[in-house]
């Protein structure tokens, strides 16, 4: 069994290259979607505290099974902590054996920001190159980033009301983005987009921003919202809007959606990459990825991490599953040296 941590991520990552490693996760992911009937497939399981939540996210076809873990708390970065961490399994079918176990906080960041870039090339107008980042904190630049490879965006409106974190993210994007424009506000940033994300975390049903701010043809990926009790959008613009979602019966509960159950959702973004359902259909139209972050993402990174790191021999064997010589003796194994 291997053990693949954030060093040996970041080492897949430097040996592909950030660009080639971004192609391969979109590529990972649209081959997963587009076979999204042959995987078990269930919402994940989520136990609420006052102040976070912890969350399992299994997903498997007939070769792989692969878990997450993941919490979130959104106050943990007014004590140094991340927000968001998580820890991952990829495991044989046949067996049942564990083949790894990884760092899953890099790769939640990175598939997050590939499933937006997926969502972005069927929603987004070809043509948008305004993007507005709402909200700076460990997401942001990798949603950027990762939006960058598929639209051709040249400018950034940001805010967050955390000066460090605007600074950071001016810090992180300066050589990525020619246009960088730090916002006072909301209202401010999402002036004249094109794109919008909203990456904010508040575990609270939060408006950032009024309806009537947003112009037709915009694209906008909510993904703070992700828990009951934690949404980002006015209400009264989901009713406006062409709605994508990655798992109907997760995102009900968990996304913008929770907030106007009469809603229609458009479809589920495998419909559309499948060609079952169409994605924009004008210039005009606005269009909400209403994200939740879905363990199929986790899947396709996880089985892409393992391919990799294979490769190029990063990670290491970790003895965490017992080798009994009889596999009917394992109680012998407590009289082994
Ligand atoms: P983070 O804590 O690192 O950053 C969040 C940032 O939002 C902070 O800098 C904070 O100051 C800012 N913020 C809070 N209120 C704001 C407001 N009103 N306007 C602008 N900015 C505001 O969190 P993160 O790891 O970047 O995650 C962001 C959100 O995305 C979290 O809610 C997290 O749960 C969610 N998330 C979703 C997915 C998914 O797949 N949908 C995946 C990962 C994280």
């Amino acid at each position: 069994m291997k053990l693949v941590d954030e060093k040996a991520i970041r080492g897949v990552i430097h040996r592909a290259g950030n660009t080639r490693f971004n192609r391969l996760l979109l590529d990972a992911l649209e081959e997963d979607f587009s076979r999204w009937e042959s995987f078990n497939l269930s919402a994940r399981h989520a136990t609420h505290y006052p102040h976070g939540v912890f969350e399992l996210m299994p997903c498997s076809d007939k070769r792989l099974y692969a878990f997450k873990y993941v919490n979130g708390h959104p106050r943990n970065t007014t004590s140094g902590k991340l927000s968001v961490v998580a820890i991952g399994m990829l495991a044989d079918v046949e067996s049942g054996y564990p083949l790894m176990i990884c760092d899953m906080t890099l790769p939640t960041a990175l598939r997050t920001a590939a499933t937006a870039a997926l969502a972005a090339r069927h929603l987004a107008r070809p043509q948008s190159s305004r993007l507005a980042m709402i909200g700076c904190g460990a997401q942001s630049e990798f949603q950027a980033v990762a939006l960058r490879g598929v639209l051709p965006l040249d400018s950034v409106r940001y805010y967050d009301p955390d000066q460090a974190a605007m600074r950071k993210f001016r810090t992180n994007m300066e050589d990525q983005f020619t246009m960088l424009h730090p916002c006072g506000g909301v209202d401010e940033a999402i002036r004249g987009a094109d794109v919008i994300v909203t990456a904010t975390a508040d575990k609270r049903k939060n408006v950032l921003f009024a309806s009537a701010l947003i112009t037709p043809g915009t694209h906008i990926h909510a993904l703070g919202g992700d828990c009951p009790g934690k949404t980002e959008l006015p209400p009264d613009l989901l009713g406006q809007a062409k709605i994508v979602v990655e798992f109907a019966r997760q995102a009900t509960i968990e996304g913008e959606i929770q907030n106007s159950p009469g809603v229609k959702i458009h479809a589920e973004l495998w419909e559309i990459i499948c060609g079952n359902k169409a994605g924009r259909c004008s210039d005009e139209e606005i269009t909400l990825f209403d994200s939740v972050g879905f363990a199929l993402e986790d899947f396709s990174v996880m089985r892409l991490l393992y391919e990799m790191s294979s490769e190029y021999d990063l990670g290491m064997e970790i003895g965490l599953i017992p080798q009994p010589v009889d596999p009917k003796n394992l109680y012998g194994l407590l009289s082994a040296p």
